[in-house]
């Protein structure tokens, strides 16, 4: 993996030598190679015109151009290209069904009743573990639906199993809305689970895809999930893009959140009638420069080979926790020494505050997240406000990881209290 990082300009050696930057905040946002800049740049200077719209030859080119990069995702994730919509990122793919099945459920928008619609008292679960993008979304729809949200509860290092989730589904059960990989734990859900169970009692899955698919392989149709979501600028492409996908018949009958220009068929003074999906939902002028950064970004990994990817970054983990069990005072969050979990390991250090074992760590020259990780439920289950967390990428190196287990060892005793031995006190 070594010779790939020559690929990204933010790994160019500094001029004067000077130590690198470790960068360990890749689940935070990815840094991007030059091939996926030169393309977004490419775009721009030879191709850029409007997509979907007026008549002229430039305007068919850049069309296919932004069509051709829809299909390069499809592939990737296992979709058809009806069934991938581009939205912001990955916060908003989740509003944008959250925010349909609301309509849907006030009969607005001409969606059919079930299976989006939802009832007073009938329930959306979720888990404690998720992101705020998948929580407070669902929040909103329950509050205007009158549906119940309910929690499965997490362990002491924050993990779940499927019989925890099948113990708060029900017949009433309408979405179950979970993360594939925990952008805190790093505990890969057992989304074959996760969908027989949800399956079984009519409800749809919503998958939180944003620290998966940037990571390891992903074929949404085998997997059978109804709805996912992730996010451009966490899988070495651009920002200002994420991907909604949806089974194209829930799609074709999902209200758009937004509307506007480019969604419609036949517009009166009155009433608007929708294309169908994709274009419905993708309101106003499209991410076209984005989507062509996307899909390079798609063509990247591919060409390392997601399984690949996904064994780098779990053995950079796996090294993470070896060597931070060996820390006293350092509790690791989520799936312990040599059990599997994906590239990201948050720590909580007893007696230190995350935002100071931040500030340690950059002094040293190593970048990672501190703070609640937009994870607050998840944090308070764990009886703790803040953890640091370190995530990798296919570029990571184990001189990064090992910088940050070694400047880690050093962190309590930094800020005076790392135990001190007996003998050290009778001398
Ligand atoms: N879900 C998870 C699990 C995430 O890690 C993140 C990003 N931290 C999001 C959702 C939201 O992604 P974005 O900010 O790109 O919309």
């Amino acid at each position: 993996m070594s010779d790939l990082r020559r690929d990204f300009p933010a790994f160019d050696p500094a001029p004067d030598g000077a130590t690198p930057t470790a960068y360990l905040d890749s689940a935070a946002t990815s840094q991007r190679p030059r091939q996926v800049l030169d393309a977004e740049r490419d775009y721009l200077e030879r191709h850029l015109a409007p997509v979907h719209r007026g008549a002229s030859a430039a305007v068919g080119l850049s069309t296919t151009i932004f069509e051709d990069a829809r299909a390069t995702v499809a592939r990737f994730v296992g979709a058809g290209e009806r069934e991938i919509v581009y939205a912001e990122n990955a916060t908003d793919a989740i509003n944008m069904v959250a925010l349909g099945i609301a309509d849907a459920s006030a009969a607005l928008g001409g969606a059919s009743a079930r299976p989006l619609a939802l009832e007073p008292g009938d329930e959306i679960v979720i888990t404690e573990a998720e992101h705020h993008a998948n929580l407070i979304p669902w929040q909103r729809l329950a509050a205007k639906t009158g549906a119940h949200l309910r929690a499965v509860r997490v362990d002491e290092h924050g993990l779940w199993t499927a019989d925890d989730l099948a113990a708060e589904l029900s017949d009433r059960t309408r979405i179950v809305a979970v993360a594939e990989v925990s952008n805190v734990t790093g505990y890969l859900a057992p989304v074959a689970d996760v969908v027989s169970l949800a399956h079984a009692r009519g409800a749809l899955v919503v998958l939180d895809a944003c620290q998966s698919v940037p990571h390891r392989p992903t074929d949404f149709g085998a997997m059978g999930v109804d709805f996912a979501a992730f996010s451009g600028h966490k899988m070495l492409g651009p920002n200002g893009i994420g991907v909604l996908y949806g089974r194209d018949e829930l799609l074709d009958v999902l209200p758009p959140a937004r509307t506007g220009g480019s969604t419609i068929t036949r517009v009166t003074l009155e009433t608007a009638e929708f294309l169908p999906s994709p274009h419905r939902f993708e309101a106003g002028t499209q991410p076209v420069s984005q989507a062509v950064a996307l899909a390079e970004a798609v063509r990247y990994l591919e060409a390392i080979g997601m399984e690949h990817v996904a064994r780098h970054e779990s053995d950079l983990a796996a090294r993470i926790v070896d060597g931070v069990a060996a820390l006293p005072g350092v509790r690791i969050i989520g799936p312990g020494v040599g059990i599997e979990r994906a590239g990201l390991v948050a720590v909580s250090v007893d007696g230190v505050h995350a935002h100071d074992v931040g500030q340690f760590l950059d002094d040293a020259g190593i970048v990672v997240r501190v703070g609640h990780h937009c994870a607050q439920p998840l944090h308070r289950a764990l009886g703790i406000t803040a953890s640091t967390r370190a995530s990798a990428h296919v570029y990571t190196t184990d001189d990064e990881v090992d910088r940050f287990v070694d400047a880690l060892a050093g962190v309590r005793r930094f800020f005076g209290v790392a135990d001190v031995p007996e003998r050290a006190i009778i001398a």
